[in-house]
């Protein structure tokens, strides 16, 4: 079996390994660090990736160690413009799980440990060719040792200074933002809102984000003017109190930092995430704004998208030509990330006072709306993601208000779509002789258990990663659209 190399062990080279190994694909992973980050980084695990993460039965010891946010307040000066609540949405996880990077990178280590596959530490991918029939890659160990592995595949998970987008000459476009930012990660007492919800303050200065890790730890987030210096400073605890005082309720009291830290915010991202056999995921693909917290998600969702077409292809059950669907659909959601976090941010850093008075007024109109805050909030927590515009989607019953390539809502108590160990599509159809039929043609591909039909006499295919496939009313547009995948 052809080998998967995944170049860089951070939240997505972790994901995208965990669902490889889980499909049973031979997989190497490499890391130049000696150990994970030890910095909370991207602090929030949206309902979508733990919708996802529960495909492989994945997602309890993350909310087992993690701490619900419920809600989202808009404040402006003294008055609450806006409320997002999730206890709406449609999903199992209605809510944000707040957990330090490090500790998603510590249990997402320990799930591939359990099969069996550990990191390769200090092993740096120096070099690589990338042919039709494989890659040639050269590895070194901090002892100057080198390698040259051959392997099917090669995934860059190497982050934002991407060696393997670096070696692909991939052109990374976008812009650095002019702002320098405050990070804190801080005890803090007086925080005026219950600790499951989180607090955006607009104030004339700029914005001030007050997230809930877990009860008395914050993270405090700022934007500040520029410094004029070539790297953004390290905040002192005294500037995050100032910043809290003067933007905040007040009232506030912060202490015993935990991360304190300056940064600047690039958005950039690369158009292709597929180069023959070499494939970019995560922040080697697109970094933005880190309003909303949608990096890492998005990353992770990069490989769940990947993993079950790689894998399919890696047994040799389907054509190499499904792997191109890989850079349409995830290139169309990093897009709308970049517009989405991009726009938050914009919004919330506002400086002319008439914009500003506008901001307040108009958001607090909006903020009113239910399916406004609907909207945002399947934004935010990423159960908005479809790919209506895929080249997988196939045909589409008419009047079915469920399309090709949108998100179909997992099921209390039925087995989430997926979960099994071989990627295989879900039908959701009445038992017929037609049907059980068309399960025994494309065993390789038909999950072998029926799900509830949606509609009378309607048949549904659900892809591995619970999206709509196609919809029909006999089984023969079915059999069309797996049999174009087969081998
Ligand atoms: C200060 C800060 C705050 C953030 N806050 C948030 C937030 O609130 N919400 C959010 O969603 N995101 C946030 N992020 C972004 C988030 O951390 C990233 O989106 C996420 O880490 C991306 O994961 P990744 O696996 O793609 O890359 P990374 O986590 O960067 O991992 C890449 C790995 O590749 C390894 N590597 C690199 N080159 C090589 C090579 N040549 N050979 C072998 N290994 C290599 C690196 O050592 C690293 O371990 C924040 C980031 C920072 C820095």
């Amino acid at each position: 079996m052809q080998t998967a190399l995944i170049v860089g062990a951070g939240p997505v080279g972790l994901t995208l390994a965990c669902e490889l190994a889980r499909y049973g694909i031979s997989v190497r992973i490499i890391d130049t660090a000696a150990q994970r980050t030890d910095k909370s980084k991207a602090l929030i695990i949206w309902s979508r990736t733990l919708e996802l993460l529960d495909r492989g039965g994945a997602s309890a010891p993350f909310i087992d160690a993690g701490f619900k946010a419920l809600a989202v307040n808009m404040i402006a000066g003294e008055k609450a413009v806006g409320h997002v609540s999730l206890h709406n949405i449609q999903t199992p996880y209605p809510f944000g799980l707040m957990l330090p990077q490090s500790e998603t990178e510590r249990l997402l280590d320990l799930r591939l440990q359990s099969f069996g596959i550990s990191i390769e530490r200090q092993v740096e991918l120096l070099s690589f060719t990338n042919s039709p029939h494989g890659i040639e890659a050269v590895l070194q160990r901090a002892d100057g040792h080198q390698e040259t592995l051959s392997a099917g595949w090669l995934l860059g998970c190497d982050g934002a200074h991407s060696t393997v987008r670096h070696s692909l000459g991939a052109p990374f476009t976008g812009e650095t933002n002019k702002s320098d930012w405050l990070l804190a990660d801080v005890h803090m007492t007086g925080y005026r809102r219950p600790d499951s919800e989180a607090s955006i303050h607009w104030h004339r200065d700029g914005v001030l984000v007050i997230f809930p890790i877990c009860p008395g730890r914050y993270r405090v987030l700022a934007d500040l003017p520029p410094a004029g210096t070539e790297r953004p400073p390290t905040p002192t605890l005294e500037q995050v109190q100032t910043i809290l005082d003067t933007r905040g309720p007040g009232g506030q009291n912060v202490f015993d930092p935990i991360w304190l830290a300056g940064f600047r915010i690039n958005g950039r991202k690369v158009s292709e995430y597929r180069w023959g056999r070499v494939f970019l995921l995560g922040d080697a693909a697109h970094i933005h704004s880190p309003a909303g917290g949608q990096g890492m998600n998005t990353g992770m969702q990069d490989a769940f998208n990947l993993a079950w077409k790689l894998a399919l292809v890696i047994r040799g059950v389907c054509k190499e030509e499904l792997l191109n669907s890989y850079t349409p659909e995830r290139s169309g959601v990093g897009d709308k990330v970049l517009k989405f976090t991009g726009r938050i941010t914009t919004i919330g850093t506002l400086r002319n006072p008439i914009a500003q008075k506008l901001r307040n007024t108009l958001a607090h109109f909006l903020l009113s709306k239910s399916l406004v805050q609907k909207r945002f909030a399947e934004n935010l927590t990423e159960l908005a993601v479809a790919y209506p515009c895929s080249p997988l989607n196939g045909s589409s019953l008419s009047g079915d208000s469920l399309k090709p390539g949108a998100r179909v809502a997992p099921v209390a108590r039925q087995a989430p779509i997926g979960s099994g160990s071989i990627p295989r599509f879900a039908l959701f159809a009445e038992r017929t002789p037609q049907v059980a039929d068309l399960l025994k043609q494309f065993e390789e591909l038909l999950d072998p258990n029926l799900r509830p039909a949606m509609s009378a006499k309607a048949l549904h295919l659900v892809r591995p990663d619970g999206y709509l496939a196609c919809s029909a009313s006999s089984t023969t547009p079915i059999g069309n659209y797996l049999s174009k995948l087969l081998k």
